[in-house]
């Protein structure tokens, strides 16, 4: 999955590799989704030609309808019976009119029969975009677009407009909307751009948008519990302190490419009523220009990454971290580069490297674990979803969870080379936390001692996938309350060491 293309790849529980979307999802209702919470046209084409090849069709001419839209029939159904839920919220990606969501829009109409017209509610969500010169806002779209819906067979129960602008939609344009498409004018709300994403749902909330579905769905009325959710919105519009974190990456032009760990920053920012700014800075950058875009930052958080470009730019980030006493958060590879540029620099293993970037390396202290492959990984040769962790006690980890058993998700195929445990510990470093797999220890947490460093925290999991804004990733908060800390006055680091360290070259 390109992040160009799909932005960051999220990670479930159990181990798939989906769109960002299940991300958001997973913040805004808090609950942990599955594999199954995600159907891609894949997926639906696979299972359709496995039961033609398995004789299920008994021969007949196999087409997109019924047998695709069947497909996706039973699979919104089988999620819904699985859940156990009241209300199975589906959305259905794209535009109306794209080519590829034509058998899943057919899908949802079929629904319709299928479970019975006063089990179905159909939300369209439309573009209502200002014109800045005359200052107004276009309807336009909506009506061709709730047209296009209808021409298919969809007739919308409720129009949620998506507007830019802040201003509250005029109520002649709602009613006009609403006679155009036929829909009760309560049935027509706004969503706005919002100061805070998570404002979102109180808006729709004013807005009546559950009350439209209360209505239609005949469900029960009840007062909704937003006590907790409006506080986090108050607390993320009013912060009382400001810290500036480096994001050091390969793709730092695109925000969506690490979302979940602007999420995780963002939700460690609440609970430290602070403001968390975002300084992206492309690790190659740094190679060509030194690591002077990193003056000033409170916090230093090198991003996951696969392969070798941009690696000597986070060494020297890490390594710039590691020497000013700078807050250090190593987020999967940078957890990985952080044992690299320890190894080099305070271990004087000067050809210390992982695997991935140098198959021969002679220090391999980054490395593919062979034994691994049989116990761990399922689906080729990645730690993929939920993996536990038991934590050492008194480490600066164990303190963030305030339990010694934990479990966070992965996505990576090396490890930390276990050989190099010992001359690490003689140095320093200290390793915070463990996966027992068989007879091996997987290496999942290291740290530098309070006595070498205020802050210095590398982790082989991703602990963002499962930060929510109620509640932060244990180290993500603790990162941002040690940034929080560092960005009042401190005496710089000693020049003499600082200077030398920052000389070092990096090889690769
Ligand atoms: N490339 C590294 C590995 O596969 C780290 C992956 C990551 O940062 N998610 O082990």
């Amino acid at each position: 999955m390109n992040p160009y293309q799909h932005g960051e790849v999220f990670v479930t529980e159990d181990g798939a590799e989906t769109d960002l979307d299940l991300g958001h999802y997973e913040r805004f209702i808090d609950e942990n989704l599955t594999r199954v919470n995600n159907v891609t046209t894949g997926q639906v084409y696979k299972a359709v030609i496995e039961k033609e090849r398995r004789g299920e069709y008994l021969g007949a001419t196999v087409q997109v309808i019924p047998h695709i839209t069947n497909e996706i029939k039973a699979h919104v159904k089988r999620v819904a019976e699985a859940s156990h839920a009241e209300v199975c919220i589906v959305e259905v990606g794209g535009t109306v009119g794209d080519i590829e969501s034509l058998p899943f829009l057919e899908a949802i109409r079929q629904m319709r029969a299928d479970v019975g017209e006063e089990n179905v509610m159909y939300a369209h969500l439309t573009l209502v975009p200002h014109l800045g010169a005359p200052d107004e806002l276009k309807t336009k779209p909506t009506q061709h677009s709730v047209r296009e819906l209808r021409g298919i067979g969809i007739q919308p129960d409720a129009i949620v407009c998506r507007t830019q602008t802040v201003l509250p939609m005029p109520q002649e344009l709602k009613e006009k909307i609403a006679l155009f498409c036929d829909v009760p004018r309560s049935a027509v709300v706004q969503n706005v751009d919002a100061p805070s994403i998570y404002g979102v749902p109180l808006n729709l909330e004013n807005e009546g948008l559950a009350d439209v579905a209360v209505r239609k769905l005949r469900l029960d009325r009840a007062v909704p519990h937003l006590g907790e959710w409006e506080s986090i919105v108050n607390r993320a519009l009013h912060p009382k302190h400001r810290v500036t974190i480096a994001l050091v990456g390969k793709y730092v032009e695109l925000k969506d490419a690490y979302i979940s760990i602007n999420e995780a920053l963002y939700h460690a920012g609440i609970a430290h009523d602070t403001a968390v700014d975002i300084r992206r800075i492309d690790s190659e950058v740094i190679e060509e220009d030194g690591v002077e875009t990193l003056y000033g930052a409170h916090g230093i958080l090198v991003a996951p990454g696969f392969g070798a470009r941009g690696v000597k730019g986070k060494l020297a980030a890490i390594q710039y971290a590691r020497v000013q006493r700078v807050p250090y958060l190593g987020i999967c590879y940078g957890m990985q580069i952080a044992c690299i540029e320890f190894a080099r620099n305070v271990c004087g293993i000067a050809e210390a490297m992982t695997t991935e970037v140098d198959e021969t390396s002679p220090e391999p202290v980054i490395d593919f674990m062979p034994e691994q492959r049989d116990l761990e990984v399922y689906g080729g040769t990645m730690r993929l979803g939920a993996y536990s962790c038991t934590l050492v006690p008194g480490t600066l980890t164990a303190r963030a969870y305030g339990e010694l058993e934990i479990s966070e998700r992965h996505r990576h195929r090396y490890e930390f080379n276990n050989r190099y445990r010992p001359i690490f510990e003689e140095h320093g470093m200290r390793f915070a936390g463990f996966h027992n797999a068989g007879k091996t220890q997987l290496v999942e947490v290291v740290e530098l001692p309070e006595s070498m460093h205020p802050w210095f925290v590398g982790t082989q999991a991703h602990p963002e996938f499962k930060s929510r804004p109620n509640h932060p990733a244990p180290l993500y908060r603790d990162f941002v309350g040690a940034a929080l800390r560092h960005s009042y006055p401190q005496p710089p680091a000693r020049a003499s060491e600082a200077e030398r360290q920052t000389r070092t070259a990096h090889r690769i």
